[in-house]
């Protein structure tokens, strides 16, 4: 296999969409935006070893490696239209890259996302996608339209992906409810789309509830409190009390939607949930002030061990 038999196998399986006027193949792809729409656009790099463990299987990576990346647009309410695929292979093994392609073009054909073209190299394996979405000009969920009194929500359930990591660094047995949260991250895009006009704000949580819910705080100029956290049934039963709570604050790759509503807008914030087909819970409330309280169930102040995922910290 050479460098052109791969992109020939990649070229053979993506599915055509009307808007794309020229695909793989040439220097530049060729794409019609919708009149009257903004593009959105996102990328994301997967590195073996720092964003995935090194066994992770081929279609995970796929699938991750797109599902991270359509996350950002549907914390920005866009709706996903195409991405290009950067990939950097230790060899060039036409079964790793078929496994690949069976994960990402299974998320991309579950969203009608065309691979419109990108670059192919020898490296360590790294993976970077960049995906561009519509978006109908102000509606986007931005960071920085958070208002004091406004309720914070959340979409799923949190810490799973960093239970699974847990479990996996301290060798442990990995529940297989917990790993597929972490090989086989959900994008919100039916979420994240339904918020638009409801929400004030919007974060995906791909760093941690603190962390990404300070980002939104920052960016509002406002501070939060937090008391309460969804949590899965796996989470609950492999992790105690405290174990958890870290996990659900600090661990990150959970690719939940973060936002905030006022608290007049409940129920249609449950209604966007409900055409989003993901359960969401109110988790909280922005204050004047900065930064993120953690309140315990018992009333007093969690400090956490350490703020969230940071590269190079
Ligand atoms: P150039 O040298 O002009 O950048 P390349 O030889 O790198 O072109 O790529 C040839 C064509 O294949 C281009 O259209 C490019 O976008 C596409 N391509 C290369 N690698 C990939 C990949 N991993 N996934 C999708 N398309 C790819
Ligand atoms: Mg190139």
């Amino acid at each position: 296999m050479r460098e052109f038999d791969l992109i020939a196998r990649i070229r053979e399986r993506v599915t055509a969409r009307g808007d794309v006027l020229l695909g793989i193949g040439d220097d530049c792809a060729l794409l019609e935006v919708p009149v009257g729409l903004q593009l959105a656009i996102t990328s994301d790099t997967l590195n073996a070893g720092v964003h995935f463990p090194p066994e992770t299987r081929p279609f995970d990576i796929g699938w991750k490696s797109l599902a991270v990346n359509l996350s950002d647009l549907a914390a920005m309410g866009a709706q996903p239209a195409w991405c290009t695929l950067a990939l950097a292979l230790p060899e060039a093994s036409a079964e790793f890259v078929d496994g690949f392609l069976d994960g990402f073009l299974e998320l991309a054909a579950q969203h009608g996302v065309a691979l419109i073209g990108g670059d192919t190299t020898a490296g360590p394996l790294s993976v970077n996608v960049t995906a561009h979405g519509f978006i109908e000009p102000g509606q986007a969920l931005r960071r920085d339209g958070a208002r004091a009194g406004d309720e914070v929500w959340v979409s799923g359930t949190l810490g799973d992906a960093a239970g699974a990591l847990s479990q996996w660094r301290s060798a442990e047995r990995v529940d297989p409810t917990l790993r597929l949260r972490l090989d086989r991250p959900v994008p919100r895009v039916a979420l994240g789309r339904a918020l638009r006009g409801v929400a004030t704000s919007c974060i995906d949580i791909s760093d941690g509830l603190l962390a990404d819910l300070g980002h939104v705080c920052r960016a509002s100029d406002l501070g939060a409190r937090v008391d309460a956290l969804p949590t899965s049934a796996a989470l609950q039963a492999a992790f105690d009390p405290e174990q958890r709570r870290a996990l659900q604050m600090t661990g990150g790759d959970d690719y939940e939607l973060c936002f905030t509503a006022p608290a007049a807008c409940c129920g249609a914030v449950l209604a966007a949930a409900e055409a989003g087909a993901v359960p969401v819970t109110r988790i909280g409330v922005i204050m004047r002030g900065k930064d993120v309280q953690a309140i315990r169930a018992d009333g007093d102040s969690w400090k956490p061990p350490h703020a969230g995922f940071e590269h190079f910290a």
